[in-house]
């Protein structure tokens, strides 16, 4: 059962071991990333892929549309580990456009439980609905809700007591909310980095 990846397994560890006899060794070692990724279940947008690090190199919790519930216990539970343990820098909360999550919860169909996971996604697109009626219905107005909804995220990971105690003792650590694009691989700053407790507000 499922030889061609256990075959493909294989020839990735030998390739690994080729290119850094030490590279398994010195992972099994250590975890020190220094980043914490955020970001969508969807297959196309692989974390370390698309930015182009090794394993070791960056923690990850992906979901349906890239959410941070404030009473999600399994993300608080990575954020936590994360922050407090790690000890990562930077999290970044990566959204993608074209989110197929982000559609599913403005689309007014009945899916079931999912419909309840992607619900902060309908409250932000009721948040903006002014900004959003202004844009072309469709893909347009959609991946503008894909930003509008990282951005609500960002301002969730770093309203959460964890990362603010960090703050508190003057932990290095700032959050990010990025967009990546199917189309090209690139990834789109929204520029709403929060580095600050201060710098919360300007995310509106
Ligand atoms: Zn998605």
């Amino acid at each position: 059962m499922l030889d061609h990846l256990k075959s493909n397994n294989r020839a990735w560890a030998e390739r690994k071991v080729g290119a850094d006899p030490g590279f398994f060794r010195r992972l099994e070692g250590q975890q020190a990333p220094e980043y914490l990724w955020i970001g969508c279940s969807d297959s196309r947008v692989p974390a370390n892929e698309i930015v182009d690090l090794d394993p070791g190199e960056l923690f990850v919790h992906r979901n349906v549309a890239n959410l941070a519930p404030p009473q999600d216990a399994n993300y608080l539970s990575v954020l936590q580990f994360a922050v407090d343990v790690i000890k990562v820098k930077h999290i970044m909360v990566v959204g993608h456009y074209g989110c197929g999550g982000v559609a599913a919860a403005v689309d007014g169909q009945r899916r079931g439980l999912v419909d309840h996971w992607l619900h902060p996604i309908r409250e932000v697109a009721h948040a903006h609905r002014a900004e959003l009626e202004v844009i072309p219905d469709g893909r347009p107005r959609l991946d503008r809700l894909c930003e509008l909804n990282v951005i609500r995220q960002v301002r969730n990971v770093a309203s959460d007591v964890f990362v603010q105690d960090a703050w508190a003792r003057g932990q290095d650590l700032a959050v990010h909310g990025w967009v990546y694009s199917l189309s090209n691989g690139l990834v789109n700053d929204l520029d709403v980095t929060v580095s600050r407790l201060e710098e919360i507000e300007r995310l509106g």
